[in-house]
C-alpha cells in the first residue's frame, strides 16, 4: 500500500509503536475525536500488554499468552484504527510528511514517534551466550520463559530496578538467584545507598544471593547450563543468565531521518520534535531535557498530546511521580529528587526499614526514598515536593 496521494490533511495520524504509549496515545485521541483516522505501524505482534507485568509474572502465575491484553485485532475494533503488525518503519521525510517502510512510502498527518527504548547489551564471550536473556518486551518474556523448561538456576546481570525485580519474582517462583553487579548495593541509581541497601537486604532474607562489586567476563556452556566467570576469577554454575543492565532511547533513525536527537529525541512540553508535525513521547523521548522511562509519564504524555493533536495544543505537566519498586521482600518508593537539585539526603533507619529525605539548602524537601514500614508515608510526603514541572 503506498498512498503518497493523499494530502497532508487527508492522510491519517501515523503512531510508530503499540507498547503503552502508542496505545494509550490512541485511547486518549478516541475520548476527544472519534473519527480522525489513526493508522498504528508497529514491529512486534500489535499485542496490548502491560509491560511492567513482565517483572512479576512468576509470582502471579502468569503465561507470556494471559499476560496479552488483547490482541491488535480487538484493539482495532475497540479504538476503530488500523495496526500494520511486524512492519518496522525504517525511515521519515519529515519534509515530505513521509515514513518508509522499505520501499513502500505511507503519507501521514501527523506523525507519532513511540518506539521505545533498546536494550544495553554487553559485549560478553564465550560459549554459554545464547542462554544469556534481555527482556523489554512480550517476545522477548516468552523466548525467555520457554528456555527455562525444567530449569530452575538463573544469574541476573544487573541489581537496578529491573534486576531487583525480576530478582524477586524468580526467587517468590521457586528459583534459585544469583545477582551479578558492579555497584556496592541494590537499585544505586534509583536510590540514596541506605534505602538500596535495605532493599538488598530484604532480597537477600528471602534467598537472593548477592554479588555486589563484580561483573560477568564470560559465559561458557556447561552441560545443559552455563557457568559464569566474574572479573576476580570466581565462577557461577546457572542454568541461564538475564542481562538488565540498562535501557537506552532509540533515536538512530530519528537522527538519520534528520531530526534532533540527544539521549533521547529531542522534544519540547508540547512534545513535538525538531520537524513539524512529528512528534515523540514515551522511552524514545527526551522531554524538555528529561528522559523518563516510566508509565505515568508516559500517560501524561498521552493525554497532552491528544489534545494537541485533536486541535488544542497543550503542554505537558508531570505533577509528583514517585516510582514503586515490584520488590515485595522490601518494598521501596522513590521521588527522586530532580538532577540539578543541590541538597542532602536525611537518613531514619528503624531495623532495616529507611526513610530519606532529599532537603535543599533552604530545608525543603525535594524528594524521598521510603523502604518497608516507611512506604506508608508516601502519600502525605509526596504532597509536600513540588512535581516535575
Ligand atoms: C520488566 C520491566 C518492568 C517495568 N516496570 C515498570 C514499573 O513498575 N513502573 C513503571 O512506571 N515503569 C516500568 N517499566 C518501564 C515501562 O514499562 C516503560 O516505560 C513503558 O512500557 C514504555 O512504553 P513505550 O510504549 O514507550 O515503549 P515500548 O513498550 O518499548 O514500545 C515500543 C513499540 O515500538 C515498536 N517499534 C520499535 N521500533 C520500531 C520501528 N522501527 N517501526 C515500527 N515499530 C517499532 C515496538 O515493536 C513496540 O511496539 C518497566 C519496564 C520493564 C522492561
Amino acid at each position: 500500500m503506498t498512498n503518497t496521494n493523499l494530502t497532508h490533511d487527508s492522510a491519517p495520524i501515523v503512531i510508530i509503536g503499540t507498547g503503552l504509549s502508542g496505545y494509550s496515545l490512541a485511547r486518549e485521541v478516541r475520548k476527544l475525536d472519534k473519527n480522525v483516522p489513526l493508522l498504528l505501524l508497529t514491529a512486534d505482534d500489535g499485542h496490548s500488554y502491560s509491560k511492567p507485568m513482565l517483572s512479576t509474572g512468576f509470582t502471579k502465575e502468569k503465561t507470556p499468552e494471559q499476560l496479552s491484553m488483547a490482541d491488535p485485532g480487538k484493539m482495532a475494533e475497540q479504538l476503530s484504527l488500523e495496526v500494520r503488525t511486524f512492519t518496522a518503519v525504517t525511515g521519515i521525510d519529515a519534509p515530505r510528511h513521509i515514513v518508509r517502510i522499505g520501499d513502500e512510502e505511507l503519507k501521514y498527518s501527523k506523525l507519532v514517534i513511540a518506539w521505545g527504548a533498546n536494550i544495553v547489551k554487553l559485549d560478553i564471550p564465550g560459549s554459554g551466550t545464547d542462554k544469556v536473556f534481555a527482556i523489554n518486551d512480550l517476545a522477548d518474556y516468552r523466548l525467555f520463559r520457554e528456555s527455562l523448561n525444567e530449569k530452575k538456576r538463573i544469574l541476573i546481570m544487573g541489581a537496578g530496578l529491573i534486576g531487583c525485580e525480576f530478582a524477586n519474582d524468580l526467587k517468590i517462583g521457586g528459583y534459585d538467584v544469583d545477582v551479578v553487579a558492579p555497584s556496592d548495593t541494590a537499585l544505586p541509581s534509583l536510590l540514596p545507598t541506605a534505602a538500596g541497601e535495605s532493599v538488598a537486604e530484604g532480597l537477600a532474607n528471602v534467598g537472593v544471593r548477592f554479588h555486589f562489586g563484580r561483573v560477568v567476563t564470560q559465559v561458557d556452556a556447561l552441560g545443559k547450563g552455563v557457568v559464569a566467570t566474574l572479573d576476580d576469577g570466581s565462577t557461577i554454575e546457572t542454568d541461564v543468565v538475564i542481562s538488565a543492565v540498562g535501557l537506552k532511547p532509540r533515536t538512530a533513525l530519528a537522527k538519520n531521518s534528520g531530526l534532533q536527537v540527544n539521549n533521547g529525541i529531542v522534544v519540547n512540553r508540547t512534545l513535538e520534535t525538531s520537524e513539524m508535525d512529528v512528534f515523540a513521547l514515551g522511552d524514545c523521548a527526551e522531554v524538555d531535557g528529561q528522559v523518563l522511562l516510566y508509565v505515568l509519564p508516559l500517560m501524561a504524555c498521552a493525554r497532552a498530546l491528544a489534545k494537541t493533536l485533536t486541535g488544542t495544543p497543550t503542554d505537558v505537566s508531570y505533577g509528583v511521580m514517585p516510582i514503586m519498586t515490584k520488590t515485595p521482600a522490601c518494598p521501596a518508593v522513590v521521588l527522586p529528587p530532580r538532577p540539578d537539585s543541590e541538597g542532602q539526603w536525611l537518613i531514619e533507619r528503624n531495623g532495616s526499614h529507611v526513610k530519606a529525605l532529599f532537603n535543599d539548602h533552604n530545608g525543603s524537601l525535594q524528594g524521598f526514598a521510603l523502604t518497608g514500614d516507611f512506604t506508608a508515608e508516601k502519600q502525605a510526603l509526596s504532597k509536600l515536593v513540588p512535581g516535575i514541572h
